[in-house]
Formats: C-alpha cells, sequence, structure tokens
C-alpha cells in the first residue's frame, strides 16, 4: 500500500501529488503521483483509477498534495482519469465530508454512497442486456369461486400455490423468479401448463415501465394550494420548509409548481420519494410536467442504465432527478430546490454505513448549494415538528382536501367487545367492518385493508407444552406461510416445514396463531366469493415490476379488494375507494421501541387517508385492543398535532428522554459467541462513560450494555448500548473518535430509526 510519504524517485523536478480516498473501510487517504498528462484531470472530486496491492481500483481524488510528508519511498502513479469533468462537484465533494463526520463513517465509504455502484467499477459498465426471458402467463381470466379452487387443486396443493403466486403477481411471472426466488417447483408449473391453466410465453426482457409511462396534464391548482406556493417562494430560499398538508390536499401539485419555477430559472431540482415502485402516480405527474428533463432513479435500472441517467444529469441534460433516498446525491446542475416527499418515511434511512437520513442530508445539500428545502407529509415526523416549533422551518398548512371533500370519518372498532363475526373464527373481524366492505363490493366500490403482518399466520404453536417453533439463527419465532407451505424466519429467510406433530413432546396436533396477510387474503375470499382481491406485501411483490402491476390492476378497476401490509399506506390515490379497514391496528404498538407509537400513528393516519379520494366519499375502520391509546385515538382524528401534544411529553423529563427532545447514538455489537458479544458491549460502555467524564464534561448519557430486543440475528448475538446527548456537537465528537477506534463488530447508528 502506498504510504503517506517523501519525496517519489530520485532528484529532478518535484513530481505533483494527489490525496485519493478509496471506498473502504478505512478513514485516511493515500497519495498518488500525478502523470503530467493526467494533471489536468486530477483536481479534487475527480475519479482516477489508482493501483492497490495488485489489482486496480476507482477512488477520489479529495485534494493536490504539494509538500509530501517525510520519509517516503514506493508512492505509486495514478493510471488513469476516465472523465472530462470531476465525477463529484466541490459541494457534493462537501456533503460526502460532513456525512463521514457527522455518522462516524469512514470518508471513503461515505463517498461511495454518493456515486452510483457502476461508477465504482473500473470496467466501463455495459448497457442493458438484450435477451428474452419466458413467462409463466394464466389462461383464466379473473379469478373463480373458492370452491371451485378448492375442487380443481384438491391434490394439488403445490401446483396451487404456483397458481395463487402467480395470480398476486397480475397473472403473470417469469419462470425464472418463480423457480429461484420463491423456489416453487418447476414440477408443478409444467402441471399447471398441462392442466391448461397456464401457458409459456417468450417475452423480451421486461420493460422499464416507468419508461413509456403515460402523463396526464397538470390540473390546475386550488386557491388554497396557489396561496401556499405563494407563500414559499416568498420564504428566504435559506429557510427549510414544512409542507404539511392532509391526505388529498394535493401536496404533489405544490411541489411541482415550485419546481416549475426552479426548472423555468434554468436550475435543476430533485424529488425524493419513499420507494418509487410505490409512488407511480407521482412519478407520472413529474413527467407530465417536464418531460424528457426527468431522470427516474429506481431499483429497477440496469446498471448501464443507472450510469447513463447519472451522466446525463452530471453533463445537465436532464436537470429534474425523482428517486428514493440515494437520489439526494443525484449529481443535479446548478441545483435550486430538494423535496423530500413523506418526509416522515423510516424508509429515507440508510441501512449500512454511513447510516444517513436522506432527509438530513438533504438539509445540508441544500445550504451548501443555496437551494430551497422543502419537506412534506400528512404526518410530519416529530423531529421536524420539533425544527418547525424552534423557528428553524417555516410551515405551510393545506387543511383541507382539494374539493372541499371531507376527510373520511373514522370508527375505532374495540375488538375486545365489538360483536364479530361467527364465520370469522380466529379472525378478529366485527360486524361493522362486514358490512361496510359487503356494502362497498354491492355498490361496485373498491376496499383497501391493511394489515401489517405479511405469511399466513404469526407463528405455530403447541397447545400441550406451548413449544413455538424460533428461527435458529434468530431470537424470533418463525412465521407460518401457505403459499408456499413452510415455517420462515423475516429476518434472515431460514426455512423449514411446518411440523405435522410437536418436536418437544410430541403432541399430534399444532395450532396456528396470530394472523398474516395470506390468511386474511383467504378468509376474505370464502367470505366474499366474487370479488377479485388482490394482496400485495414483501411475498407477492418480490419480482421487479410486481407492484406495478399489481396498482395497475386497481386503478383500472379490476381489483375490488387490496389488502397488504405497510406498503398500501402510502399515497395510494384510487378514488373508487370507499372503506379502507385497518385489521389489526396493534401490531406494532407494542413493539420495544420509542417510535412504536409515533410509527402506528403514521401508518393508520396514511392508510385512513386512501378513503374518500372521490365523489363517492369513504369510511374508515380501525380494529384495535387499544381504543384509548393516544396514537390511535389522533389516527381517528387524522390529527397530528394531537398526537405530538401527546407525544411529546412522554419522550421528555421527568420521563427517559428520547429524540427530539434529546440526540441519540446506538451502538450494536454482534458476534458468534455470546460471552465475547456481551464483554466487548460492556467495553464499549466502559469507553463511552470514560469519553463522557474526561473530555464531554458528562454532557453524554450511557446506557447499557443490554441485549437488543432482537438478541439473535442471523446466527449472531446482539447488544447495544445508547448513548444520549442534548447538544449535536458532543454526539459529532463521540463518533468521530470512535471511527478513528473502529471496530468490526461495532455498528454505529446516529439518529436511529429501529431500536430493535
Ligand atoms: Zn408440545
Ligand atoms: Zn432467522
Amino acid at each position: 500500500m502506498t504510504a503517506p510519504a517523501g519525496r517519489g524517485g530520485a532528484g529532478g523536478a518535484e513530481g505533483r501529488y494527489a490525496a485519493v480516498v478509496l471506498p473502504v473501510p478505512v478513514n485516511r487517504s493515500y497519495i498518488y503521483e500525478v502523470p503530467d498528462a493526467l494533471a489536468e484531470r486530477v483536481v479534487p472530486g475527480a475519479r482516477v483509477v489508482v493501483p492497490l496491492r495488485r489489482r486496480s481500483i476507482i477512488g477520489i481524488v479529495t485534494a493536490a498534495v504539494s509538500q509530501l510528508p517525510s520519509a517516503v519511498d514506493n508512492i505509486k502513479r495514478i493510471s488513469a482519469a476516465p472523465d472530462d469533468q470531476p465525477a463529484l462537484s466541490p459541494a457534493l465533494l462537501e456533503l460526502g465530508r460532513w456525512l463521514s463526520d457527522y455518522y462516524g463513517a469512514p470518508l471513503g465509504l461515505a463517498l461511495r454512497a454518493i456515486l452510483p455502484g457502476p461508477l465504482w467499477s473500473v470496467a466501463r459498465p455495459a448497457g442493458p442486456a438484450p435477451g428474452a426471458e419466458r413467462l409463466l402467463v394464466l389462461t383464466r381470466n379473473g379469478m373463480d369461486s373458492l370452491l371451485e379452487r378448492e375442487r380443481r387443486f384438491k391434490r394439488a396443493p403445490q401446483r396451487r400455490a404456483v397458481y395463487e403466486t402467480v395470480e398476486a403477481l397480475g397473472g403473470s411471472a417469469p419462470v425464472s423468479h418463480l423457480v429461484k426466488q420463491l423456489r416453487l417447483s418447476r414440477n408443478s408449473l409444467e402441471g399447471l401448463v398441462r392442466q391448461g391453466l397456464a401457458r409459456i410465453e417468450h417475452v423480451p426482457e421486461m420493460r422499464d415501465p416507468f419508461a413509456g409511462m403515460s402523463s396526464p396534464p397538470p390540473p390546475t391548482l386550488t386557491e388554497d394550494q396557489r396561496n401556499v406556493v405563494a407563500g414559499i417562494e416568498s420564504t428566504p430560499v435559506s429557510m427549510p420548509v414544512l409542507l404539511n398538508g392532509v391526505t388529498g390536499s394535493g401536496k404533489t401539485l405544490v411541489y411541482l409548481e415550485i419546481l416549475r419555477g426552479v426548472v423555468a430559472s434554468g436550475r435543476g431540482a430533485i424529488l425524493l420519494v419513499p420507494e418509487i415502485a410505490l409512488t407511480p402516480q407521482t412519478v407520472a405527474r413529474v413527467r407530465g410536467v417536464f418531460g424528457d428533463h426527468v431522470a427516474v432513479l429506481h431499483s429497477g435500472l440496469s446498471d448501464g442504465e443507472r450510469a447513463d441517467a447519472w451522466r446525463a444529469l452530471r453533463r445537465g441534460e436532464r436537470r429534474v432527478a425523482v428517486g428514493p433516498r440515494s437520489a439526494v446525491f443525484a449529481p443535479v446542475q446548478r441545483l435550486g430546490a430538494i423535496v423530500v416527499d413523506e418526509e416522515h418515511e423510516p424508509s429515507y434511512k440508510q441501512g449500512s454505513v454511513p447510516r444517513y437520513h436522506a432527509r438530513d442530508a438533504a438539509a445540508v445539500r441544500a445550504q451548501l448549494e443555496g437551494a430551497r428545502l422543502i419537506l412534506g407529509s400528512a404526518t410530519p415526523s416529530l423531529e421536524t415538528l420539533d425544527q418547525a416549533a424552534q423557528g428553524r422551518v417555516s410551515t405551510f398548512a393545506l387543511p383541507d382536501r382539494v374539493g372541499a371533500r371531507p376527510l373520511p370519518p373514522v370508527e375505532i372498532i374495540d375488538l375486545r367487545s365489538a360483536p364479530r363475526v361467527e364465520a370469522a373464527a380466529t379472525i378478529p373481524w366485527s360486524e361493522a367492518l362486514d358490512s361496510a366492505v359487503a356494502g362497498a363490493l354491492e355498490r361496485q366500490e373498491q376496499v383497501i385493508l391493511l394489515l401489517n403482518r405479511r405469511g399466513f399466520a404469526t407463528f405455530v404453536q403447541c397447545p400441550a407444552c406451548g413449544n413455538v417453533p424460533g428461527c435458529p439463527q434468530c431470537a424470533i419465532a418463525l412465521t407460518v406461510h401457505q403459499t408456499p407451505p413452510a415455517l420462515r424466519c423475516h429476518y434472515c429467510g431460514h426455512e423449514e416445514p411446518i411440523p405435522a406433530t410437536c418436536v418437544v413432546c410430541g403432541h399430534l396436533t399444532q395450532r396456528l396463531r396470530g394472523l398474516g396477510t395470506q390468511q386474511l387474503e383467504h378468509f376474505l375470499g370464502e367470505r366474499f366469493g366474487r370479488a377479485r382481491i388482490a394482496r400485495m406485501d414483501l411475498d407477492t411483490t418480490t419480482s421487479k415490476w410486481a407492484h406495478h402491476h399489481i396498482l395497475e390492476r386497481v386503478a383500472s378497476g379490476a381489483v375490488d379488494i387490496l389488502l397488504g401490509t405497510q406498503m398500501i399506506a402510502k399515497g395510494l390515490d384510487f378514488p373508487n375507494v370507499t372503506v379502507v379497514g385497518v385489521v389489526d391496528a396493534d401490531t406494532g404498538l407494542h413493539f420495544p421501541d420509542f417510535r412504536a407509537g409515533e410509527r402506528t400513528f403514521q401508518l393508520v393516519a396514511q392508510v385512513a387517508g386512501r378513503a374518500g379520494r372521490g365523489p363517492h366519499g369513504g369510511r374508515v375502520f380501525v380494529q384495535t385492543r387499544a381504543p384509548d391509546h393516544h396514537a390511535i385515538r389522533a389516527a381517528a382524528a387524522h390529527s397530528v398535532a394531537q398526537f405530538a401534544a401527546a407525544e411529546l411529553p412522554l419522550r421528555s423529563p421527568p420521563n427517559p428522554p428520547y429524540p427530539p427532545h434529546t440526540g441519540l447514538v446506538r451502538f450494536v455489537v454482534s458476534g458468534t459467541d455470546h460471552a465475547w458479544t456481551a464483554d466487548l458491549a460492556e467495553r464499549v460502555a466502559a469507553w463511552l462513560r470514560r469519553a463522557s467524564s474526561a473530555r464531554l464534561d458528562g454532557l453524554l448519557t450511557v446506557l447499557g450494555p443490554a441485549p437488543c430486543p432482537l438478541m439473535r440475528l442471523k446466527g449472531k448475538w446482539r447488544w447495544h448500548v445508547l448513548t444520549k446527548a442534548v447538544e449535536p456537537r458532543v454526539l459529532g465528537r463521540v463518533v468521530r473518535a470512535w471511527r478513528a477506534k473502529s471496530h468490526r463488530a461495532v455498528m454505529v447508528d446516529r439518529d436511529p430509526v429501529s431500536l430493535l
């Protein structure tokens, strides 16, 4: 490795040198010699190819070096500089430094997050691969009755699993996906074809559905929206803006109007959305306004397409970037605005180093580039509300829905006492929700049902000895799945057969406990025989464009009931949905995490907002065993103010303080040996306590170590230490001091969104 070092070769003119940061978990730069021929291109922010041990690797130049430190030999030379302009602008390089310092991540890993993957490969990325794929297409149109289905698949449960999976995927799916990812048997696929229920088609590789998406003309703004646009535009650019608009108030139109002004003035813009697959309507609208100026960045792009989109933005050929969290780093030129839609979404937090929050990175980038920052949500995070309360964010409200449509009334159903439908047996299904669903189906309106738990049942339990099969790698019960049948771990993917008898006591029957989306789907199929049902959860959306297909079917009216996990709570706008049911609002309420109440509030309020967006109005039913919980109450009132008023005191003294009252850094220690892990956690906590008293005036509170709520995960034991400090600079000093020490077995997470 090239050492920091004295003079290269022998006498003669002093060469020129550059400090280069490599995408490796080491917090230092390396010095390389700059060949004369490359001198013009080797500037801060430029990509360079350098030798590292026996291979070539891409690095980023961070500075020119004229004076070498003493005592060196063996300085290596930069071998290439592929770009005619630096890959990272000064602002993006600076943003990388902020990521590194704020989150305590090595600079190389922070920079790696900023440039898309293909740009780190020494070989030029290839374009999209040509080729055809085999598709299994169901031949029957629409769904048949449950009885018919039971009869047809009586002796072929595997075949039924394939059939229902493909059905859930929209009637067709790539064979390779079914066999490789979903592990369905090839025999069953062929069986369906023999039975005449499906056929195999050869089609060109699936195309990007966003590429040719039709774009509706932008509707005109309402008076409320116009006033908000005018208010935001007259706010100083340096003042971040919160657009707090109820569901259905048309926040997207406000963003677009502001972005239109930004683009018209010759500048560029970024629109961040939580998950691009779930927001096709937003993407379509952006395209409608900006046409070919838009680059849509999403996970379905091939490496070649991703690199092309990046280059088009870098050269200024495209001026608006739309995408999930990593789009905050899009190389938009002359950046004029960043919009963070649904700013409360936990998916804006990156799960690996650097563990950044895109909302916070957006704020820093906007400041560095003199761009406007707009955060939008119907259920803003408590962090943002706190900033607003302190006058650091300017709030604009859209308190009413477009067209004076009322927010749908929400009925809270107490599952402990409400009359239940007898036929539902173990499923929490109240008469009130049942008749609302039946009524909507009769009127040919649509229904959305939220159950935030996938699988068939939550777990298997032996009625005799109480044994619950758990994952051998994770301290967590295995979830029961029926399509295909297996016990599956939702954390590591471990799979085993569903036991017929108890492995502990040998008891002959086993009981399924807890409700998952598969079982709910099954129940709905029996209860509403003619309804066309679509399920949207992680299990039905593993293929590339599955979300898109399911949502398209809902939009076209080919689905009567859409049921699913939290995926269906986001941004969907279907005017014919008149009934929304939260089947069990309590699934996340008792998680051992200080944000459990906030997440429940956001989820229930957001899904409630899917109802009544059309002329037929709508109603919402929330089934719960905690009808008086403030999160449920506030969600039923569609009121984030009501929620914050009840929640904030719970996170402030005399209660143990939590964000936004204090900053939080979590240190997670993991290892295969339990004693070793616990011991290392103990030493981390001791180091933190020493640092607090020696260098930080005791301003750091250290809690723990303690076992994580998920104490075992993917075969590793997990312990954590929490540190809190009101002043951000204290936490900054801690994470930077730790970055210098760094330990492979310790993960540092500043501003964590989960404490599990
Ligand atoms: Zn047993
Ligand atoms: Zn597991």
